[in-house]
């Protein structure tokens, strides 16, 4: 032990908090992990979802999404590449503002003490993030461009105002967005939102659907975060139909064009046209009041005022069909038979044109209500049994004079046509509703003259700023934000005409500040442009990035968008801002979700402290894949908090020029490539338990070599970067090379693997069929099942034995045999 070279008497023990906190400071200070974006040759944009400081410390979910992106940074990092990995705030918006009423204090108060918190925990975790670039969503210099965007849209008829129907949170007193609603409540507060007809500023990414939907299929994003935009995208095809109303008069003959005398529906069966046996208003259709007749006149307002209550998800998912008679009646083109015309919740009035033609004898949901209100029933496709319930398979046409035995695809042309109407395709996506009658968000850039109308706020004349309010910054209630309280901020001359003039009341939705962040890391204090567009070139698209899952939607949706306009805005030429995005699973505590009431919040910083960030780090990461859900526990973190203490206690085994065994070396190079191979895909569990295998293969022989030993930290760095950065460090006392281990490990390189080296170990793998020895194979001692498998099926003298009988399965034991069972 007196003649180890590597242990100083401070050493003896693996003291975790000392060798941390001192990296850890080290590393900022330092600036170690702040690439020359200029200069940089090599890069690589490594992204986490910046995270809302709406709490008084770090989440564990947060300090995990942080972890997976943090890993690979460091990785490519001693992979040769100029990584940048930057650090900011989404401190706008509901999430502090809610936060900030709850405590009773100013959100301004509150984000300045929980950023502080937020980037100390982060430092002391050992992150390599360049913390000079770092952006704050309530910065003026950030939310003039958040504004900017909003005026840029609005030149190009992408931000527009219109009426609508919007869920409003009574208990909040504000808009939801859908993301915002969660099991029928406010994600927030639990409570019900509201219907309320209110004028809102929208941006027009219906415009954008088909790109949308169409960019998802060359992206490298998990699976099921592509195919949950896909469904919100909710792209159908389907024709337009018109159904005149049968003696509708306009009130006092109206000559104005808008007033329609027909019911114009979106259909996806127009070939079902002759069973359409009624038809269907949203409750919130303009046409209601005017073609509801004077018997069902209280009726209908009574349904529509119980309807008004209802969440849109409710009506959705509406068990049971309700529904009134209006009392009037459409004509089916097809056959100019009379339908009639009910309201009902069931049609949505934002899908479509918010009417349907029913079919129930081809429909589910149409079934359950004609069966319900004793609705007429005709069968129009063949191949069912619509007694019982409604048939939407493939058949052919019945019931439809001429177009009698035609089949569906062909129907549906056919039809249309035939009725004068249009084939077209349909969206369930919706425009985005930005404004929020909130206080804590950027002000909508736009000011009213009674002379010009809407207009936005000129370049240099942003940002608006946001008044700071002492008092009266709380939502109201009465669907008007805080700030149309404040005269000297409301008041304003007209930049067209210099009268006088409004401002926008409203605040811009909070994922609106998230859609575009990870363009101004680039150039945080640029004050002439939203982001350097040189670097733009250089640094963009992301190269990866990863966030939760419940982010798959929207936030991912709204920045595609946003990312596209300003490719529109011939400010980029990519139209897909994250090369591969990865979701993150979520952290549960011994099996359960975590929350306060049930007192089983992890806090990372109690971890750090018990035992250690490296530790910590790494068990999250070893639990599981990526993407899926992992189960923390405290006995499980003892598991890899003691890989770290016996990672820390092989410098008692180091030899400087020991002559290492051959099965060490062997080991050693495959560990490397291995690693390699996990870290390319992100799979960090599988990495992480080949270095706790390689760890243990060095336990099993008396002294490793220094060359080793340096090479092993290396690539465990990545995982354990404080402890292998404090090891690294210590060579230097004793090494001729004192510069070399006076610089960082993270400007190491990843170490080399000799081919020759690791091909050289091959095994002789069984060949059994039925169990019964059938051969032998020369082979990789590492060979997968799936090499194997194929191996063995190309071999002449296994396919006789196999011959053309099935495969009922394959046993694959590492290293030994293979037996494959046949009938
Ligand atoms: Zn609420
Ligand atoms: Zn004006």
């Amino acid at each position: 032990m007196k003649n180890n070279l590597l242990i100083g008497d401070f050493m003896e023990k693996y003291n975790y908090r000392q060798i941390e906190t001192k990296w850890a400071k080290k590393w900022v200070e330092a600036k170690v992990f702040v690439p020359n974006l200029e200069g940089g040759k090599n890069p690589y944009y490594a992204l986490f979802m910046f995270p809302y400081p709406s709490a008084e410390g770090l989440h564990i979910g947060n300090f995990y999404c942080f972890t997976c992106i943090d890993v690979m940074a460091k990785y490519k990092r001693l992979k040769g590449f100029d990584v940048f990995e930057p650090f900011g705030f989404d401190a706008f918006g509901i999430h502090l503002e809610n936060y900030a009423l709850k405590l009773g204090e100013h959100p301004a108060k509150v984000e300045a003490r929980t950023t502080v918190n937020f980037r100390k925990q982060v430092q002391a975790a050992g992150l390599s993030c360049d913390y000079t670039r770092e952006v704050d969503t309530t910065s003026p210099e950030y939310y003039k461009w958040t504004q900017w965007i909003f005026t840029q849209l609005f030149e190009r008829g992408l931000a527009y105002q219109k009426e609508a129907y919007l869920s409003w949170c009574p208990s909040c007193k504000t808009v939801l967005a859908d993301e915002q609603i969660e099991g029928g409540v406010c994600e927030r507060c639990k409570t019900m939102p509201e219907k309320r007809k209110m004028k809102q500023w929208f941006f027009k990414i219906t415009h954008y659907a088909d790109r949308l939907l169409d960019g998802l299929s060359e992206m490298d994003w998990s699976e099921i975060t592509k195919s949950a935009q896909k469904n919100w995208i909710g792209k159908s095809e389907g024709a337009t139909i018109k159904f005149p109303i049968s003696n509708f008069k306009f009130p006092n003959n109206s000559q104005n064009p808008n007033d329609q005398n027909y019911i114009e529906v979106f259909t996806t069966r127009p070939d079902t046209l002759f069973g359409c046996t009624y038809c269907v208003l949203a409750p919130e259709h303009d046409l209601v009041s005017r073609i509801v007749s004077a018997e069902q006149r209280e009726a209908v307002a009574q349904y529509i005022q119980e309807s008004a209550t209802k969440s849109e998800l409710e009506r959705k998912e509406n068990k049971e069909k309700t529904g009134v008679f209006s009392g009037a009646y459409a004509i089916n083109p097809v056959n100019n038979e009379q339908v009639p015309i009910w309201i009902a919740d069931y049609v949505l009035a934002g899908y479509g044109f918010g009417a349907i033609m029913a079919v129930p004898a081809h429909d589910e949901r149409d079934f359950e209500f004609a069966k319900k209100f004793n609705l007429e029933i005709k069968e129009v496709i063949s191949g069912g049994d619509i007694k019982k319930e409604a048939y939407v398979g493939e058949g052919k046409l019945v019931n439809s004079e001429k177009f009698n035995g035609l089949g569906v695809f062909e129907a549906k042309k056919a039809i249309t046509d035939f009725v004068g109407g249009k084939l077209v395709s349909n969206y369930k996506l919706r425009d985005w509703c930005i404004s929020r009658q909130r206080y804590w968000g950027p002000p909508v850039p736009i000011v009213y003259c009674e002379k010009c109308g809407a207009v936005a706020v000129a370049e240099k004349d942003l940002p608006v700023k946001l008044p700071e309010l002492e008092k009266g910054w709380e939502p109201s209630g009465d669907g008007k934000g805080p700030l149309s309280n404040v005269e000297s901020f409301m008041k304003v001359i007209c930049p067209k005409c210099g009268g006088d003039a409004t401002r926008e009341a409203d605040v811009m939705d909070n994922f609106l500040d998230s859609a575009w962040y990870f363009f101004r890391y680039l150039s945080p204090k640029n004050t002439e442009a939203i982001f350097d567009s040189s670097l733009g070139k250089k640094w963009l698209p992301v190269d990866l990035y990863v966030g939760g899952n419940e982010h798959a939607v929207l936030h991912l949706m709204y920045t595609r968008f946003i990312t596209m306009a300003l490719h529109d805005l011939g400010l980029i030429d990519f139209d897909n801002p994250f090369k591969k995005f990865r979701a993150n699973g979520m952290i549960l505590k011994d099996g359960k979700k975590m929350s306060k009431s049930k007192g089983n919040v992890i806090s990372p910083e109690e971890y750090g402290e018990k035992v250690g960030y490296d530790a910590l780090k790494s068990y999250i990461l070893f639990l599981g894949p990526l993407s899926e859900d992992r189960s923390f526990s405290d006995e499980g973190i003892m598991g890899t908090a003691r890989w770290a203490e016996r990672v820390f206690n092989l410098t008692h085994r180091v030899e400087v020029g020991y002559g290492d065994e051959k099965s060490v070396l062997r080991k050693l190079d495959v560990t490397i490539k291995n690693v390699e191979g996990d870290m390319e895909e992100q799979k960090y569990n599988t990495a992480i338990a080949k270095l706790m295998e390689l760890t243990n293969v060095f336990y099993g022989v008396p002294k490793i070599s220094q060359a080793v030993f340096e090479k092993f930290l290396i690539i465990t760095s990545i995982f354990l970067p404080a402890l292998a950065e404090e090891l690294w460090s210590s060579f230097a006392k004793a090494s001729a090379d004192e510069k070399k281990y006076k610089q960082s490990i993270f400007f190491q390189k990843w170490p080399e693997y000799d081919l020759e080296l690791i091909k050289d170990e091959e095994i002789d793998l069984v060949i059994q069929v039925n169990g019964k020895v059938r051969g032998m194979l020369k082979v990789s001692a590492d060979i997968s099942e799936k090499e194997a498998t194929n191996l063995a099926l190309e071999s002449d003298k296994i396919k006789n034995y196999i011959a053309d009988k099935e495969i009922k399965k394959i046993v694959f034991v590492k290293g030994r045999l293979i037996n494959v069972v046949i009938m």
